[in-house]
């Protein structure tokens, strides 16, 4: 459900040549430019000009590697899935105040449409038409609205669910992103934590380098010394 609403994001802001991409990066691992381009059988160009209208809405980010040898960069990208869905979100908002805009004006207006050429015009244009159609000549007729309105509420309901899975995707990544920032935040305290004690220690063992080592030989030889004298007591 996830990679189909991703793909319908990229087409719609990339175009039909985008589609594929969903399938070759995901949100974790930064892919070869040239890997991606040879998998959609398009050019390096063709490739870079689709991951730059992408990467200009937020949708794909990029690290780059030098190649040593021939001195060049290297593009590594990876879907951003938060923001992407964020993008989809905006345009899903638009397009459910678009229908119901539509929807209250068909329950609204009146329509009138030309039966012969299957044309549609609202009452303003109707009036300026004086009801005649202008290329067969034929009179208006009202437009039984309740096909097209029970269409609209469907592709109503349709948008709104898509809302609610949108919404739910968002939440699941932001968790996914806390997640990740607690655990680095962890990792970052624990590093620093080793760093201290072991300067300590560095120091300590510059400073008095002897002092430990008479004291661990002490302690086997007393035990070495009672361990003969119990087993005397006990026969
Ligand atoms: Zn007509």
């Amino acid at each position: 459900m996830l990679k189909k609403f991703l793909k319908e994001i990229m087409i719609a802001v990339a175009g039909k040549q985008a589609e594929d991409i969903v399938y070759l990066l995901d949100g974790k691992k930064y892919v070869n430019e040239f890997l991606l381009a040879k998998k959609l059988d398009i050019t390096i160009n063709q490739m870079r000009n689709i991951l730059y209208k992408l990467s200009d809405c937020g949708l794909v980010s990029s690290i780059r590697k030098k190649d040593k040898r021939k001195g060049w960069y290297t593009y590594f990208w990876k879907i951003e899935i938060l923001k992407s869905l964020e993008f989809f979100k905006r345009i899903l908002v638009k397009r459910i105040e678009q229908t119901n805009h539509q929807i209250k004006s068909r329950e609204t207006k009146q329509f009138y449409i030309c039966r012969r050429c299957n044309i549609e015009f609202n009452e303003e244009n109707a009036l300026l038409h004086n009801f005649t159609c202008n290329e067969c000549g034929a009179i208006f007729t009202i437009k039984d609205n309740t096909k097209v309105l029970k269409e609209f509420k469907k592709n109503l309901d349709k948008l709104k669910k898509e809302l609610v899975f949108v919404d739910e995707e968002i939440k699941k990544e932001k968790e996914k992103l806390e997640k990740k920032k607690i655990k680095e935040l962890k990792k970052q305290k624990a590093e620093k934590k080793l760093k201290i004690p072991k300067k300590k220690a560095r120091i300590a063992a510059k400073k008095k380098p002897t002092k430990k080592k008479p004291a661990k030989k002490k302690t086997p030889s007393r035990r070495k010394r009672l361990k003969p004298l119990r087993k005397i007591k006990k026969k």
